[in-house]
Order: C-alpha cells, then structure tokens, then sequence
C-alpha cells in the first residue's frame, strides 16, 4: 500500500484503550479524564477484521498501544490474533510496565515480538512526580524480568525541562548495563503537554556525553522506526533518538493510527480519520471497508501540522492517551 507521496505503508498502532493506571504530566490530568463508554471502545473482534483487512492491504508491523494496553482485559489473546494474520511480520506493544510482570509469559507464549517500556525516571521521587503514582519498583522488576527473558526491550524517556534532566544519565544506564535500547523522545504539543517544555535533544546528547563519553552513530539500528541510534563507549546496548518536531521524518513515514474509538487516522497530527468503527457496526463489507482505507491512505499528508496548529490541538480524539502516541 503507497500513499500519494510513494510512501510504503506497512506499519499500524492499535490504540486497545484510553484507560490508564498512571497519570503521566505531559499526557493526561491528575484526575484523569471522562474514559469513553464501554461500547464505544473498539471490540477485538473488530480490530481483527481490521487487521485482516488491512494485512491483506500491505500492512506488516502492528504496535499495540494505548492508554495503558495492558489495562485491556485480554491484550495477550489479541497479540496472539493479528499475529497469526497472514501477512503479519511482527507484533510489539508499548507498556508503561506496571502490569507487564504479571502478563509477560503470556505476552511472549503469544508471540509478542519485543516491547517498548515507557520510564522517564528511574529515582522514586521523580518517578512519582511525573507519573503521579508510585510503581517504580514494579517496573524495574518487569523489565529485568523481561530482560532475562530474552524479549528485546526499547525505553522511552521524554525529557522535560526542570522535570527529569537529573535522570537522563541515570536512565541510560539501562542500556550500559542490559542488552536494550534507551530512547529520548522529544515532546510534542498535544494536550496536557501544552504546558511543559522539551529539552532539546542537543542536550539532552551533551548530558550524556558529560557521563559516558563521545556517542558515535550505530553501524547497526536496532529498530526500523525513526529513531536516531548512538553507542557510547563500554555500553551493551544502544541510546535512540526521535524528534519528530525538530528533526522531522516525515518524509519516510510508513504509519497509520487506529484510535480507541476505532477512527482510523493517516498522521498524529490531522484532523482527518476515518471511522471504521461506524463502517463495522453499520454492516458495511470488506471490499467497501478496503476501498475506504485506500481513500484515507491516499490522503496521508506529506508532513504533520505541529507547527501551525498547536492551538487547536486540545480535541478530544488528539489526546495520547486516546491515539497511543
Ligand atoms: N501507556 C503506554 C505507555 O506509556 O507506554 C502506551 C501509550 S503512551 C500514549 C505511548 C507513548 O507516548 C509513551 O512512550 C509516552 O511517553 C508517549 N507520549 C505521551 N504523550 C506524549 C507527548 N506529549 N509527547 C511525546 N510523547 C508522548
Ligand atoms: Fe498512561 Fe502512557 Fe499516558 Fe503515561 S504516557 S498517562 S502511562 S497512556
């Protein structure tokens, strides 16, 4: 599937729920928010012939997301059904890692194919000031756990200005220590994160050079994503970097997004989606189901809109937690 740039379009987020078990500063309020009705949310059986379909149309890679996917009664049952789709190469999920201990076996006896770990601090006091919950040791558990496994692991850590620039080298350790990717993720301008600031990813590089030493780019990426790859000097593993705002990728990118809602939406930051939820429920076939995809993905646009339309960007259906980031 090609979009009208030529991009290949091979890669789906599934966003399971807008529910989640922590309250992350840049992504949702401390009291949380109106979850959406019960019926609304995207049924399994739903996104599996979403799945199907849309495997059938090119899509290759699916990323389970939400919310908190975990939180889904179940995920584990769904990885293992887009993964036994035709055409499905891989499936990963991307967890905050509070429930991942207690789900990982069944994750991987699925066919999980590797996990993203959100983590922005690895010192209890930060930790529950970003997320506003207090689970750290939890997830540390679940990731050595998972490490040990053998289930390849990514971290991602958005860098905040005043926030967490004391736990930037900290979190690398992580991929000093253990066979896994570290990755810094630059902020971007939806919802709750309105109001914080980024650290630039140039500092973000030199706090770490401070550390460890000079970062040299990686001959070998250990993803396919568009994350920047750097080793430092005596490190296992890897530390990324995605800046989608300052370093765009746009021009590469291969992605579509299924919201909890079941809306369909070609680019993170557009208004446009197409509601395959209605499409289903309203007995529509597959080849009118097909036919809707391709007209969505031909009107992917080149690049997001970040930067002209940060005021609008409040919607309801441009939170994180509702597209799963
Ligand atoms: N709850 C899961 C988690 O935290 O990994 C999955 C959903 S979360 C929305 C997916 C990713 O989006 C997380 O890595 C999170 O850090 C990131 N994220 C949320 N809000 C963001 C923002 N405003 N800018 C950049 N990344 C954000
Ligand atoms: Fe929940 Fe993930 Fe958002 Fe944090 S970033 S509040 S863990 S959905």
């Amino acid at each position: 599937m090609k979009d009208s740039f030529g991009r290949a379009i091979d890669y789906l987020r599934l966003s399971i729920t807008d529910r989640c078990n922590l309250r992350c500063i840049y992504c949702m309020p401390p009291e949380g928010v109106d979850w959406m009705p019960h019926n609304d949310v995207i049924r399994f059986e739903e996104i599996i012939r979403i799945c199907r379909l849309m495997a059938a149309m090119g899509i290759r890679k699916i990323k389970i997301t939400g919310g908190e996917p975990l939180v889904r009664r179940g995920a584990a049952y769904l990885v293992r059904s887009v993964k036994a789709l035709p055409g499905i190469e891989k499936v990963t999920m991307t967890t905050n890692g509070v429930l991942l201990g207690e789900y990982i076996d069944a994750l991987i006896d699925a066919g999980l194919d590797s996990v993203n770990i959100s983590l922005d601090s690895i010192s209890e006091d930060n930790f529950n000031r970003i997320t506003r919950k207090e689970n750290l040791a939890q997830i540390l558990s679940a990731i050595n756990r998972t490490c040990d496994l053998g289930l390849p692991i990514k971290i991602n850590c958005v860098p905040l200005k005043g926030v967490n620039e004391g736990d930037i080298a900290k979190l690398a350790v992580l991929a000093k220590n253990g066979n896994m990717a570290v990755r810094f993720i630059e902020l971007m301008p939806l919802g709750a994160a309105a109001a914080l600031r980024p650290i630039p990813v140039d500092e973000v590089m030199s706090l770490l050079e401070k550390e460890y030493g000079s970062l040299s780019p990686a001959a070998v990426k250990p993803g396919n994503g568009p994350a920047a790859y750097y080793t430092l000097p005596g490190f296992k593993g890897y530390i990324g970097f995605i800046s989608a705002l300052s370093h765009g990728f746009c021009e590469s990118c291969n992605r579509l997004r299924l919201t909890a809602a079941g809306f369909l939406k070609p680019c993170l930051s557009s208004d446009m989606y197409l509601d395959l939820r209605a499409l289903l429920r309203g007995g529509v076939s597959d080849s009118e189901i097909e036919k809707a995809i391709a007209e969505l993905v031909s009107r992917k646009p080149a690049c997001h809109s970040f930067g002209g339309v940060q005021g609008r960007l409040n919607h309801s259906q441009k939170e994180m937690f509702r597209i799963g980031g």
